[in-house]
């Protein structure tokens, strides 16, 4: 062909082809080895010289622009690797164990901590399946079926087996990564909780033993005052029998100190005699198996009225707010819970004003709370603590007779049936009294 044709040879390299600094010495070998280089087209295919000239000036550009990138890059990319590095060294040497699951339950990553609180080597546990180092084959089914769920375990407690044959209670806290749809790895931080564990076990255990050991000796006080306070009523009611037989019949021949002073060993025998029957009846409370049966409010509260003298005297001053509920209750702490709570309405009312008392029931959350409002003389908030002590008692005894046990009695009597008791009071303005008790309709 040369010796017929005349032409030149040229070769075309593609640039594409010499992208990245590793082709940058044999590109310039190559170009070297040709006697003449010609640019790409976009650059041969400008005609004048000064469109040249200007390609030119703008690939210097681009080429000056191109480099400050790269060194701006490079600046990023080292940044990332130190901020990598300061992340896996926080990961790694943070005090909570932490590792990462993979979908089928094998251990990918473990910290420090994690390890040490299992005692194993790296490559005694990562690599592994989870399930090996769980006591529990339910509750690690449990953990990855609700992650494998998308669910996020708080505060999970199991237990994990320490390599030298221990076990370690631990709390887990725990999440997926999810890549999309598929299960990336979990995100599992677990903290030891092993003493605190055997503490609250220990500390149970105590508690437990304790109030065995309180309940059998607050029998032993019940039982003590039960039967002391039993005894001392014969011979006090003989102390009574015989001053009102000697008032009957010396009374006469007495002169009136004499009188008196048999007057006043009939009154405090019959104050003692009642302080010992509120006692008796503050100690029955606290004995004996209960058994709660349904039972209609209103039947029962007009037998307590009527079976009751000083209620009957009273009944026009009692107003009850039909219909009353049906409680669940033992029958006599009911009535005896009705009896003290009226008999305080009836009672602590101001000199010359006429009691007024009002029942009512009221279903809340499951339970019916009983309300014995009064327009009485109210009580001071100084007090409130202490009226529903034994002996309690805050208005002078001369004008509001008692013995300050009825309001305790309602207590442990409202308590044993699973109800509570509370009051709202203000001085002058009257009190009420509630309790409540479970629902005897059973809704
Ligand atoms: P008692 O009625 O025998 O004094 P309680 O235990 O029933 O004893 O009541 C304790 C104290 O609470 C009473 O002495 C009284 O001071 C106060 N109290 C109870 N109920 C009322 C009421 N409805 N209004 C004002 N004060 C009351």
């Amino acid at each position: 062909m040369g010796k017929e044709h005349c032409f030149s040879l040229f070769c075309a390299y593609p640039l594409g082809g010499f992208s990245g600094k590793a082709h940058g010495q044999p590109f310039v070998h190559i170009c070297k080895s040709h006697t003449r280089v010609i640019p790409a087209e976009s650059y041969s295919g400008q005609a004048s010289k000064d469109e040249r000239l200007r390609a030119i000036t703008l690939l210097q550009q681009k080429a000056g622009s191109l480099e400050s990138e790269i060194a701006r890059r490079k600046e990023i990319e080292k940044a990332l690797l130190r901020r990598e590095r300061e992340l896996s060294d926080f990961l790694e040497n943070a005090t909570e164990g932490i590792h990462q699951v993979d979908a089928n339950a094998k251990i990918l990553w473990a910290n420090k901590a994690e390890l040490e609180l299992l005692g194993y080597k790296p490559e005694e546990y990562i690599g592994h399946d989870i399930r090996e180092f769980h006591a529990d084959q339910d509750v690690i089914a449990d953990i990855l079926d609700r992650l494998g769920r998308g669910e996020k375990l708080h505060d999970y407690e199991a237990r994990l087996k320490h390599k030298d044959g221990s076990l370690r209670f631990v709390s887990i806290n725990s999440s997926v990564y999810w890549d999309g749809e598929r299960f990336g790895y979990t995100r599992c931080f677990t903290r030891d909780i092993t003493e605190r564990k055997l503490a609250a076990e220990i500390l149970e255990r105590t508690v437990v033993h304790r109030t065995a050991q309180l309940c059998e000796t607050v029998a032993q006080l019940e039982a003590f005052s039960y039967s002391i306070s039993h005894d001392m009523r014969s011979p006090l009611r003989a102390m009574h029998g015989y001053a009102k037989a000697l008032l009957d019949d010396y009374g006469t021949k007495l002169d009136p100190e004499g009188v008196d002073a048999l007057q006043r060993i009939q009154r405090a025998s019959h104050r003692l005699d009642l302080l010992i029957r509120d006692v008796l009846a503050y100690s029955k409370v606290a004995k004996g198996e209960l058994d709660l049966k349904p039972i209609a409010l209103a039947p029962l509260l007009d037998d307590v009225i009527r079976e009751n003298p000083d209620l009957e005297k009273a009944r026009s001053c009692i107003a009850i707010s039909e219909p009353l509920h049906t409680v669940l209750a033992h029958e006599a702490y009911l009535t005896q819970c009705l009896t003290n709570l009226l008999e305080n309405g009836l009672k602590f009312v101001a000199p010359g004003s006429v009691p007024k008392v009002q029942v009512s029931t009221e279903a809340v959350n499951g339970h019916i709370c009983v309300s014995i409002a009064d327009n009485g003389i109210g009580i001071h908030p100084d007090h409130h603590k202490r009226i529903f002590k034994i002996f309690g008692r805050v208005h002078p005894e001369k004008r509001y007779p008692g013995t300050g046990i009825g309001l305790a009695i309602v207590k442990k009597a409202v308590a044993r049936m699973s109800g509570e008791t509370g009051f709202k009071s203000e001085v002058g303005k009257g009190s009420r009294f509630w309790f409540t008790l479970p629902n005897g309709n059973g809704h």
